[in-house]
């Protein structure tokens, strides 16, 4: 059993085909997903994929970095109203992400803590997105930290030191298709970090993995990602998800 612990299902570019492409997730072994939101445009469309795919799907909530712009105080009470009204399994995405925009550099840090708190609140895991920004975001961590912050580094590319330095914050890391890229650089190290921190991901639709790189991604895929990580780390597909399911499992509860 696998569990894909960052797909974005309720994405337009599943429009076509998402139950064909569900059939397909569940075929490779893929049985659980964890859904993270983006921004208020996306939190019908997630509502909808709860009831189409009922205990199989688990949301998340939360304010994308890139979506942290001049209206984000009110995105943010959004992110809160829907926490008022329901229960979610985490806080994600969120971070701050430099490469699409520098110049929003501190209000995405302070969405990114206002968010934290609210994990902390609700007693729940962050999902944090990191791109161009590891020293801004292990400062804010480092803030931050205590026994009750927790959660996932989503797409880890970092290197063996950041890894640790992510690990020592109660954070597990999302390995998802980079790793079976050839300039991806991180199967160089991982299996210096003990699969006990680990977790599987796709990020559908972005970032497949070969041989799919450049087309859409989907969940289906997370078995490939299991069957690189089965051989950096020397063991069988078997034991990768066996242990991986369960990091999943201790962190999002379910
Ligand atoms: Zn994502």
């Amino acid at each position: 059993m696998l569990t894909d612990t960052h797909t974005h299902l309720y994405s337009d570019a599943f429009a076509e085909d998402r139950v064909a492409m569900m059939k397909r997730a569940e075929a490779a072994g893929v049985t659980r997903f964890f859904i993270p939101a983006i921004d208020s445009e996306y939190t019908e469309a997630m509502y909808q994929l709860e009831l189409d795919f009922p205990e199989k799907v688990y949301l998340m909530m939360g304010l994308h970095p890139t979506s942290v712009k001049e209206n984000y105080v009110d995105e943010l009470l959004h992110v809160r109203e829907q926490f008022a009204s329901r229960s979610f399994y985490a806080v994600g995405e969120i971070g701050i992400d430099l490469y699409w925009d520098k110049s929003t550099l501190e209000i995405q840090k302070i969405a990114f803590k206002e968010q934290i708190q609210l994990a902390k609140k609700f007693k729940l895991p962050i999902v944090i997105h990191c791109r161009e920004a590891f020293d801004e975001i292990f400062e804010v961590l480092e803030s931050e930290k205590s026994d009750d912050l927790f959660g996932i580094f989503h797409c880890f590319t970092g290197t063996h030191e950041q890894a640790l330095q992510a690990i020592s914050y109660n954070m597990k890391l999302g390995i998802g298709g980079v790793v079976t890229f050839k300039n991806g650089k991180i199967d160089k190290f991982l299996n210096e970090i003990p699969l006990e921190h680990i977790v599987l991901e796709t990020d559908a639709p972005y970032l497949s993995p070969v041989p799919y790189r450049g087309k859409r991604n989907e969940s289906s895929y997370v078995a490939l990602v299991c069957e690189k990580v089965a051989s950096i780390y020397g063991i069988t597909t078997e034991e990768v998800a066996r242990i991986t399911t369960q990091n999943s499992k201790d962190i999002f509860g379910i």
